[in-house]
C-alpha cells in the first residue's frame, strides 16, 4: 500500500507562480482524474512531482509514504515508485528501449534475467510490435507507437504511482484503448495508483476514475466522482473557472 501526498504545493517557472497551492492524496489502487483548462498547470503540477528542471518549488510538500520526494533527484523519485508518462515522450536517438529497461530494473535491485520475455508479453498485450522495442527510444515512432512504448515500460517497471500526462493525446481510437486498459489493468493486478491528467471522456471511460479533481489557474477548484467528467464534457469548464 503506497501513498502520494501533495499538500499545499506552490510553483514557479522564472518569477511566475504556477501551482498556487495543489492538495492532493492517491493512494494505492485509485485513479485520481486532473482535467482542467489549457494553461491551468497540469503538465507543470506532473513536472515538479517528477522532478523536472527549471521548475521552482515555493512551498509544501510531496512525499511518498511519508518519505520527502522534493529532496530526491528525479531517477531516484522513479526508483522509489513514481513514474511519469510525459505529453509528448522524448525521443533519445542511439538508446534503446530495453537497454532503457535493464538499466531501470538493475537500479531498482531487480532480476533482468527474465527481461526480453516480459518485454514481450508486454508488448503483445498492448499490441505493440515487439520489433520497435529494439529500436532508439521512441525515434522515428508515430504518436501512438511512443505512447505504447511508455505504456510497454510502466507496464515491464510496475511503479507504485503513475502519473499520466495526457496519455490520450497523439493517439487513435484503438491505442488509447490498448494503453488505458493496459493501465487500468495494473490498478487491479499491481495496486497501481494513477493520476490521470486528460481532456476527454473517453480515456476515462476506460480508466475508471474514483475521484475527478478540476485544476484552474494552479489550484483545484472541485473535486467531484466521475460524473463530474460527463458535467465537464457537457458543459465545458465555465462553471467552475
Ligand atoms: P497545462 O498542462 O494545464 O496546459 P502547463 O502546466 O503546461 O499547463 O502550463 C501552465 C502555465 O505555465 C502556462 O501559462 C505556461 O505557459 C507556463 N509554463 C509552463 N512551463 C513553462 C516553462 N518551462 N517556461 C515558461 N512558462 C511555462
Ligand atoms: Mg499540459
Amino acid at each position: 500500500m503506497s501513498t502520494l501526498e501533495i499538500k499545499g504545493l506552490r510553483a514557479a517557472v522564472g518569477d511566475k507562480e504556477i501551482l498556487k497551492g495543489i492538495d492532493l492524496t492517491v493512494r494505492s489502487g485509485e485513479v485520481h482524474a486532473i482535467m482542467g483548462p489549457n494553461g491551468a498547470g497540469k503538465s507543470t503540477l506532473s513536472a515538479v512531482i517528477m522532478g523536472k528542471p527549471g521548475y521552482t518549488v515555493l512551498g509544501g510538500t510531496v512525499t511518498l509514504d511519508g518519505e520527502d520526494m522534493l529532496a530526491l533527484p528525479t531517477w531516484q523519485r522513479a526508483v522509489r515508485g513514481l513514474h511519469l508518462v510525459m505529453q509528448y515522450p522524448t525521443e533519445v536517438p542511439g538508446v534503446h528501449v530495453d537497454e532503457v529497461l535493464v538499466e531501470a530494473l538493475a537500479a531498482r535491485g531487480r532480476d533482468t534475467a527474465a527481461l526480453a520475455g516480459i518485454i514481450d508479453a508486454e508488448a503483445r498485450r498492448i499490441n505493440f510490435d515487439p520489433e520497435l522495442v529494439t529500436r532508439a527510444l521512441n525515434v522515428d515512432l508515430s504518436g501512438g507507437e511512443k505512447k505504447r512504448n511508455e505504456t510497454l515500460q510502466l507496464g515491464v517497471l510496475e511503479p507504485r504511482i503513475a502519473i499520466l500526462d495526457e496519455l490520450d493525446s497523439g493517439l487513435d481510437i484503438d491505442a488509447l484503448r490498448d494503453c488505458a486498459r493496459r493501465v487500468e489493468a495494473a490498478t487491479h493486478e499491481n495496486n497501481l495508483g494513477v493520476l490521470a491528467i486528460t481532456h476527454y471522456v473517453r480515456l476515462l471511460e476506460e480508466l475508471k476514475p474514483d475521484v475527478v479533481h478540476i485544476l484552474s489557474d494552479g489550484r483545484i477548484v472541485k473535486t467531484g466522482g466521475s460524473e463530474l467528467a460527463d458535467t465537464l464534457e457537457r458543459d465545458g469548464y465555465a462553471a467552475f473557472v
